[in-house]
Formats: structure tokens, C-alpha cells, sequence
């Protein structure tokens, strides 16, 4: 079965290549980080985001010696002020899995108001041809005003960028969204 987030991985791998600048928006176990680290390589950069100590605990064993990895106790609505200038330049893929960590605890849930936020920073700093993926899940409750902001924002977006939302349609529960946006010019 395709789902979102083997979607996520092959439009990114698309689109990256060696020395470039990405972005992992929601870090968790770092298995996206890893993902990004591979592609750029020591010569390109990764930031990693996460709020859970914990997380970033099993994402560091995950990237150990990897000295193209930074990952950053922060939220990603501070994205913009924690990425240096150079980098913040030139991002070519910014990737976001929204919502809790499977076996973690649900109280730390991705938000509305600061997911958008990290959204608006991470489209005014995309290099034209990068990629921003979003993956939303509509299942529990402040996923589904979070997958109803994301698709309603994303719609919205001027000519400069292209954006897309790919979701299972017979899905028995409420399946997964993954919304792109390209940045054309
Ligand atoms: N739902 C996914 C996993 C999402 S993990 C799945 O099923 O696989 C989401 C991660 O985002 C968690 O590790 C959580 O700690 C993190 N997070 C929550 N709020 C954040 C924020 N403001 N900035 C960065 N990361 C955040």
C-alpha cells in the first residue's frame, strides 16, 4: 500500500540533491532526518526540529556521526530565526509529519497556529524547484482542524508556488493527507 509518507520520500528524493540545504520540521524518532542526511550528504546540511526531549534522544543515536545533522530542541516556528542565514537562502526540501509520536505522549500534539506559522517561514525561504511536504491526520481531533488549516492555506497560495494534496479515497478511517507545495519562480 502507498502511504503518505513513502509518497513524501519520493517526491523529495526527486527533487534533492548532494550539498543542498533540507529541513525536517517534526524530527520524532529521526527517521526523516535520516532520510535527508543520506541525500544531501556531508557536503549539504540538515536542521531538525522537534519540542520532545525524548525524541530528539532516539533521533541522535539515529544520526550519530552524521556531522551534517543539526538537530535543535526548538520548535518549527522558530525556524527562521534558528537556521543560519546562509542556509535559510537556499532551502531546497522542508518536510513535516504532523501530529504526535506513536508511542509518545499525545499531549504533544503539532498545533494549528504554530504548524502555519512554520509553514509561512519555510515558502519564504524555499529555493524556486524546492519542495515542502506536509503530511496531515485528520484522525483525532486537533489533527482535523490542523488537515483543514494546512489544505485551506495551501489553496490559497499565490502563483509562485504549486501545491498538491494526495490522500487515500477508501480509506475506512480518515486516511492521512500529504500536501505539497512546489516553489516554481
Ligand atoms: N504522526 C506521525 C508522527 C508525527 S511525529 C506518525 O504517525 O508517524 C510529530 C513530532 O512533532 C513529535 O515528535 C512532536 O514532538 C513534534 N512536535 C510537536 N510540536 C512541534 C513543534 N512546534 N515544532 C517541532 N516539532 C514539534
Amino acid at each position: 500500500m502507498l502511504r503518505a509518507t513513502d509518497l513524501a520520500h519520493l517526491i523529495v528524493r526527486s527533487r534533492l540533491a548532494p550539498s543542498a540545504i533540507a529541513v525536517d520540521a517534526t524530527v520524532g524518532n529521526g527517521h526523516d532526518t535520516a532520510f535527508l542526511a543520506d541525500i544531501v550528504g556531508a557536503s549539504g546540511h540538515v536542521y531538525g526540529f522537534d519540542v520532545q526531549a525524548e525524541a530528539l534522544a532516539v533521533a541522535t543515536e539515529r544520526v550519530r556521526g552524521l556531522a551534517q545533522v543539526s538537530l535543535l530542541h526548538a520548535g518549527h516556528e522558530t525556524m527562521a530565526a534558528k537556521i543560519p542565514a546562509f542556509a535559510l537562502q537556499r532551502l531546497s526540501a522542508v518536510m513535516f509529519n504532523l501530529g504526535y509520536l506513536p508511542g509518545a505522549a499525545k499531549s504533544v500534539v503539532t498545533r494549528t497556529e504554530t504548524t502555519l506559522a512554520a509553514l509561512q517561514q519555510a515558502l519564504d525561504h524555499l529555493a524556486v524547484g524546492g519542495v515542502v511536504t506536509v503530511i496531515t491526520y485528520p484522525g483525532h481531533a486537533e489533527g482535523a482542524d490542523e488537515a483543514v488549516a494546512v489544505a485551506q492555506y495551501s489553496a490559497m497560495l499565490p502563483a509562485d508556488f504549486a501545491a498538491s494534496t494526495f490522500k487515500r479515497v477508501n480509506s475506512a478511517g480518515a486516511a492521512p493527507a500529504l500536501t505539497v507545495v512546489e516553489r516554481v519562480k
